[in-house]
């Protein structure tokens, strides 16, 4: 299996990304927020608990997304392999993310971290904002609180797959195919 982590602030291009990867290497996508917003259109209780703090620019409770993820895991025992896109956010989430892939005998391959400043990554979410009918992608307020709680909680997450020797940093400003082919190297390197 190809088990990767694609890695970066709120607007870096993980969606997009992911989307390409998969299709090139094979690969199963799992996003926590596109799973936390189908809930949410399901209108189920963990959706609609979700939304009050997605709503507000805040994390969800580290059990509700490793609950997901647990789930997918077990749903997808075929897969080629796994891109993790916006989890793990913590700490806490990325030491559950490893041990339920070793409970699968799988692990991380790779982190790949995506470098874009705060000025473009707020003037991206915007500009999706208008179309993308998410409400936390159209107050600059909530935006900016998203980007703390990634200051605050998710970019150390780098250091922990750092630490495994796992992390890989890519420039994530520059035209989408010129930052693909330069994921895709570090994937096969
Ligand atoms: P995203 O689509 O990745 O930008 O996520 C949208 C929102 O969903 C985030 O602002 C959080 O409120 C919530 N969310 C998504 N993934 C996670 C996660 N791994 N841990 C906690 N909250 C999450």
């Amino acid at each position: 299996m190809l088990n990767l982590v694609l890695f970066g602030p709120p607007g870096a291009g993980k969606g997009t990304q992911s989307a390409k990867l998969i299709e090139k290497y094979g690969l199963v996508h799992l996003s926590t927020g596109d799973l936390l917003r189908s809930e949410i259109a399901a209108g189920t209780a963990l959706g609609l608990e979700a939304k009050k703090l997605m709503d507000q620019g805040m994390l969800v409770p580290d059990a509700v997304v490793i609950g997901m993820i647990d789930s997918k895991l077990n749903a997808n025992k075929n897969a080629g392999g796994f891109i993790f896109d916006g989890f793990p956010r913590t700490i806490a989430q990325a030491e559950a993310l490893d041990q339920l892939l070793a409970g699968h005998n799988e692990g991380i391959q790779c982190m790949l971290s995506l470098r874009v400043t705060e000025e473009e990554l707020t003037r991206r979410l915007l500009l999706r904002g208008k179309d993308s009918g998410r409400a936390d992608d159209q107050d600059e307020s909530i935006i900016r609180k998203r980007i703390q709680e990634y200051e605050n909680k998710t970019a150390q997450v780098a250091g922990y797959y750092a630490a495994q020797g796992k992390l890989r940093e890519i420039e994530g400003i520059g035209e989408i195919e010129v930052i693909f082919n330069a994921l895709c190297a570090e994937i096969e390197a």
